[in-house]
Protein backbone atom coordinates (compact mmCIF):
# COMPACT_ATOMS: atom_id res chain seq x y z
CA UNK A 1 0.00 0.00 0.00
CA UNK A 2 1.68 3.32 -1.32
CA UNK A 3 0.41 6.93 -0.34
CA UNK A 4 -0.97 9.04 -2.60
CA UNK A 5 0.30 12.43 -1.34
CA UNK A 6 4.12 11.44 -0.88
CA UNK A 7 4.35 8.21 -2.62
CA UNK A 8 5.95 6.10 0.54
CA UNK A 9 5.59 2.66 0.71
CA UNK A 10 2.69 2.31 3.84
CA UNK A 11 2.44 -0.93 4.07
CA UNK A 12 1.99 -4.88 2.35
CA UNK A 13 -0.89 -6.88 2.17
CA UNK A 14 -0.25 -10.39 2.92
CA UNK A 15 -1.94 -13.57 -0.10
CA UNK A 16 -1.17 -16.90 1.41
CA UNK A 17 -0.05 -19.46 -1.60
CA UNK A 18 0.27 -23.15 -1.35
CA UNK A 19 3.24 -25.04 -1.83
CA UNK A 20 1.48 -28.00 -3.19
CA UNK A 21 3.50 -31.16 -2.91
CA UNK A 22 2.36 -32.32 -6.47
CA UNK A 23 0.39 -29.49 -8.13
CA UNK A 24 3.31 -27.07 -6.95
CA UNK A 25 2.48 -23.45 -6.26
CA UNK A 26 -1.42 -22.82 -6.05
CA UNK A 27 -2.34 -19.20 -5.75
CA UNK A 28 -5.00 -18.33 -3.22
CA UNK A 29 -8.57 -18.81 -4.97
CA UNK A 30 -7.85 -22.17 -5.82
CA UNK A 31 -8.11 -23.48 -1.97
CA UNK A 32 -8.95 -20.85 -0.02
CA UNK A 33 -13.14 -21.29 -0.56
CA UNK A 34 -12.25 -24.97 0.47
CA UNK A 35 -10.72 -24.00 3.04
CA UNK A 36 -13.47 -21.62 4.20
CA UNK A 37 -15.92 -24.64 3.40
CA UNK A 38 -14.28 -26.92 6.06
CA UNK A 39 -13.60 -24.66 8.94
CA UNK A 40 -8.93 -24.78 8.06
CA UNK A 41 -9.23 -21.66 7.08
CA UNK A 42 -8.68 -20.35 10.86
CA UNK A 43 -5.51 -22.67 11.27
CA UNK A 44 -4.01 -21.43 8.21
CA UNK A 45 -5.31 -17.57 9.54
CA UNK A 46 -3.45 -18.15 12.96
CA UNK A 47 -0.66 -19.35 11.28
CA UNK A 48 -0.54 -16.55 9.17
CA UNK A 49 -0.91 -14.22 11.78
CA UNK A 50 1.97 -15.78 13.34
CA UNK A 51 4.26 -15.95 10.00
CA UNK A 52 3.34 -12.65 9.13
CA UNK A 53 3.94 -10.09 12.35
CA UNK A 54 6.91 -11.72 12.62
CA UNK A 55 8.17 -11.15 9.50
CA UNK A 56 6.60 -7.34 10.13
CA UNK A 57 9.01 -7.60 13.34
CA UNK A 58 12.15 -8.33 11.65
CA UNK A 59 11.26 -5.66 8.72
CA UNK A 60 10.95 -2.98 11.53
CA UNK A 61 14.09 -4.37 13.30
CA UNK A 62 15.95 -4.07 9.97
CA UNK A 63 14.51 0.02 10.01
CA UNK A 64 11.99 -0.77 7.47
CA UNK A 65 8.83 -0.44 9.41
CA UNK A 66 5.63 -2.04 7.12
CA UNK A 67 2.19 -1.99 7.94
CA UNK A 68 1.03 -5.95 7.92
CA UNK A 69 -2.51 -5.95 6.19
CA UNK A 70 -3.82 -9.74 6.85
CA UNK A 71 -7.01 -11.15 5.59
CA UNK A 72 -9.77 -12.47 7.96
CA UNK A 73 -12.22 -14.51 6.82
CA UNK A 74 -16.16 -14.39 7.87
CA UNK A 75 -16.03 -17.99 9.58
CA UNK A 76 -12.78 -17.36 11.81
CA UNK A 77 -14.54 -13.95 12.47
CA UNK A 78 -17.75 -15.90 14.04
CA UNK A 79 -15.86 -18.22 15.72
CA UNK A 80 -14.37 -15.55 17.88
CA UNK A 81 -11.50 -17.06 18.38
CA UNK A 82 -9.70 -14.04 16.48
CA UNK A 83 -9.16 -11.67 19.33
CA UNK A 84 -6.74 -14.30 21.35
CA UNK A 85 -5.20 -15.41 18.02
CA UNK A 86 -4.23 -11.62 16.74
CA UNK A 87 -3.38 -11.17 20.95
CA UNK A 88 -1.11 -14.17 20.92
CA UNK A 89 0.46 -13.60 17.16
CA UNK A 90 1.59 -9.78 18.59
CA UNK A 91 2.82 -10.98 21.78
CA UNK A 92 4.87 -13.59 20.22
CA UNK A 93 6.14 -11.18 17.48
CA UNK A 94 6.52 -8.25 19.39
CA UNK A 95 5.04 -6.42 16.34
CA UNK A 96 3.63 -2.79 17.53
CA UNK A 97 -0.38 -3.23 17.50
CA UNK A 98 -0.54 -0.03 15.00
CA UNK A 99 1.62 -1.68 12.39
CA UNK A 100 -1.15 -4.76 12.08
CA UNK A 101 -4.36 -4.16 9.50
CA UNK A 102 -7.44 -7.10 9.84
CA UNK A 103 -9.14 -6.93 6.48
CA UNK A 104 -12.79 -7.93 6.77
CA UNK A 105 -15.35 -7.91 4.19
CA UNK A 106 -18.68 -6.10 4.04
CA UNK A 107 -20.21 -9.36 3.87
CA UNK A 108 -18.56 -10.94 6.93
CA UNK A 109 -19.35 -7.85 8.88
CA UNK A 110 -23.18 -7.66 7.75
CA UNK A 111 -23.81 -11.19 9.17
CA UNK A 112 -23.56 -9.86 12.97
CA UNK A 113 -23.24 -6.53 13.57
CA UNK A 114 -23.51 -6.75 16.73
CA UNK A 115 -20.95 -9.33 17.66
CA UNK A 116 -19.02 -7.39 14.89
CA UNK A 117 -18.89 -4.77 16.67
CA UNK A 118 -18.02 -5.94 19.79
CA UNK A 119 -14.65 -7.95 18.68
CA UNK A 120 -13.83 -4.76 16.06
CA UNK A 121 -13.90 -2.28 19.00
CA UNK A 122 -11.56 -5.06 21.17
CA UNK A 123 -8.70 -5.11 18.64
CA UNK A 124 -9.62 -0.92 18.00
CA UNK A 125 -8.76 -0.60 21.51
CA UNK A 126 -5.60 -3.26 21.52
CA UNK A 127 -4.44 -0.57 19.12
CA UNK A 128 -5.07 -2.96 15.93
CA UNK A 129 -6.60 -1.54 12.61
CA UNK A 130 -9.63 -2.35 10.60
CA UNK A 131 -9.79 -2.08 7.09
CA UNK A 132 -12.98 -2.86 5.32
CA UNK A 133 -11.76 -4.90 2.45
CA UNK A 134 -13.49 -4.80 -0.93
CA UNK A 135 -15.79 -1.98 -0.66
CA UNK A 136 -18.57 -1.86 -3.03
CA UNK A 137 -19.14 -5.66 -3.59
CA UNK A 138 -20.99 -6.33 -0.84
CA UNK A 139 -24.78 -4.43 -0.28
CA UNK A 140 -24.12 -3.90 3.61
CA UNK A 141 -25.95 -0.86 4.93
CA UNK A 142 -23.61 2.13 4.68
CA UNK A 143 -25.01 3.65 8.48
CA UNK A 144 -24.45 0.45 9.77
CA UNK A 145 -21.21 0.42 8.23
CA UNK A 146 -19.79 3.43 9.11
CA UNK A 147 -21.22 3.00 12.63
CA UNK A 148 -18.40 0.22 13.29
CA UNK A 149 -14.87 1.17 14.69
CA UNK A 150 -13.08 1.31 11.49
CA UNK A 151 -10.01 2.67 10.52
CA UNK A 152 -9.53 1.89 6.35
CA UNK A 153 -12.03 1.37 3.78
CA UNK A 154 -10.57 -0.36 0.86
CA UNK A 155 -12.76 0.76 -1.91
CA UNK A 156 -12.78 -2.50 -4.39
CA UNK A 157 -11.25 -2.73 -7.53
CA UNK A 158 -15.15 -3.05 -9.68
CA UNK A 159 -15.41 0.66 -8.66
CA UNK A 160 -12.84 1.73 -10.04
CA UNK A 161 -13.30 -0.18 -13.38
CA UNK A 162 -17.02 0.98 -13.03
CA UNK A 163 -15.95 4.61 -12.56
CA UNK A 164 -13.43 4.02 -15.51
CA UNK A 165 -16.50 3.03 -18.11
CA UNK A 166 -18.52 6.11 -17.37
CA UNK A 167 -17.38 9.44 -19.52
CA UNK A 168 -17.69 12.53 -18.87
CA UNK A 169 -16.01 12.42 -15.05
CA UNK A 170 -19.07 11.29 -13.91
CA UNK A 171 -17.30 8.09 -12.41
CA UNK A 172 -14.77 9.94 -10.92
CA UNK A 173 -17.55 11.74 -9.28
CA UNK A 174 -18.94 8.20 -7.59
CA UNK A 175 -15.01 7.68 -6.54
CA UNK A 176 -14.74 11.19 -5.01
CA UNK A 177 -18.52 10.83 -3.21
CA UNK A 178 -16.94 7.67 -1.50
CA UNK A 179 -13.93 9.37 -0.35
CA UNK A 180 -15.56 12.40 0.97
CA UNK A 181 -17.78 10.31 3.40
CA UNK A 182 -14.90 8.66 4.53
CA UNK A 183 -13.07 11.83 5.46
CA UNK A 184 -16.26 13.42 7.22
CA UNK A 185 -15.75 10.32 9.30
CA UNK A 186 -12.05 10.08 9.76
CA UNK A 187 -11.59 6.50 7.80
CA UNK A 188 -8.75 6.52 5.61
CA UNK A 189 -9.28 5.23 1.76
CA UNK A 190 -7.48 2.97 -0.16
CA UNK A 191 -8.01 2.56 -3.66
CA UNK A 192 -7.72 -1.21 -4.82
CA UNK A 193 -6.55 -2.80 -7.91
CA UNK A 194 -4.73 0.55 -9.47
CA UNK A 195 -2.96 -1.40 -12.72
CA UNK A 196 -2.45 1.75 -15.39
CA UNK A 197 -1.77 5.43 -15.08
CA UNK A 198 -5.07 6.11 -16.00
CA UNK A 199 -6.43 4.58 -12.37
CA UNK A 200 -3.57 6.16 -10.42
CA UNK A 201 -4.97 9.77 -12.34
CA UNK A 202 -8.64 8.90 -11.39
CA UNK A 203 -8.16 7.97 -7.49
CA UNK A 204 -5.76 10.86 -6.85
CA UNK A 205 -8.59 12.97 -8.29
CA UNK A 206 -11.08 11.63 -6.03
CA UNK A 207 -8.54 12.30 -3.23
CA UNK A 208 -8.19 8.39 -2.08
CA UNK A 209 -5.31 8.40 0.89
CA UNK A 210 -3.52 5.36 -0.21
CA UNK A 211 -3.23 2.89 -3.89
CA UNK A 212 -2.70 -0.41 -4.28
CA UNK A 213 -2.47 -2.33 -7.25
CA UNK A 214 0.65 -4.03 -10.13
CA UNK A 215 1.02 -0.69 -11.22
CA UNK A 216 2.38 0.10 -8.08
CA UNK A 217 3.80 -3.34 -7.31
CA UNK A 218 3.31 -6.90 -8.28
CA UNK A 219 2.66 -9.74 -5.59
CA UNK A 220 5.89 -10.71 -4.52
CA UNK A 221 7.80 -13.60 -1.94
CA UNK A 222 8.06 -12.21 1.51
CA UNK A 223 11.63 -12.28 1.17
CA UNK A 224 11.72 -9.73 -1.59
CA UNK A 225 9.76 -7.19 -0.18
CA UNK A 226 12.76 -5.21 1.64
CA UNK A 227 14.84 -5.03 -1.19
CA UNK A 228 11.69 -3.81 -3.21
CA UNK A 229 10.81 -0.73 -0.60
CA UNK A 230 14.79 -0.34 -0.24
CA UNK A 231 14.92 0.26 -4.40
CA UNK A 232 11.90 2.58 -4.11
CA UNK A 233 13.37 4.99 -1.20
CA UNK A 234 17.11 4.75 -3.56
CA UNK A 235 14.57 5.75 -6.25
CA UNK A 236 13.22 8.94 -4.25
CA UNK A 237 10.99 7.23 -2.46
CA UNK A 238 7.98 8.18 -4.69
CA UNK A 239 6.57 4.88 -5.95
CA UNK A 240 4.05 6.59 -7.68
CA UNK A 241 6.18 8.57 -9.38
CA UNK A 242 8.22 5.77 -10.23
CA UNK A 243 5.57 3.65 -11.40
CA UNK A 244 4.07 6.24 -13.84
CA UNK A 245 7.54 7.43 -15.70
CA UNK A 246 8.23 3.42 -15.84
CA UNK A 247 5.34 3.40 -17.87
CA UNK A 248 5.56 6.08 -19.75
CA UNK A 249 9.20 4.85 -21.29
CA UNK A 250 8.98 2.05 -24.15
CA UNK A 251 10.18 -1.37 -22.04
CA UNK A 252 13.34 -2.82 -24.13
CA UNK A 253 12.51 -5.83 -26.31
CA1 LIG B 1 -7.74 -7.91 1.05
CA1 LIG C 1 -9.54 -6.42 -1.60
Amino acid sequence: MVRLDTGEVEGVEALVRWQHPERGLLAPDTFLAVAEETGQIIPITRWLLRETTRRAAAWAAEGLPLRMAVNISARHFSAETLVRDVRLALRESGLAADQLVLELTETSIAEDPTRAEDQLTVLRRAGVRVAIDDFGTGWSSLAQLFSLPIGTLKIDRSLLVAAERVTGGEGGAVLAAIVALTRTLGIRSVAEGVETVEHLRMVREAGCDLVQGWLLGHAMPGDDVPRWVRSVQEAGGDACAIAAAATSVPTAP
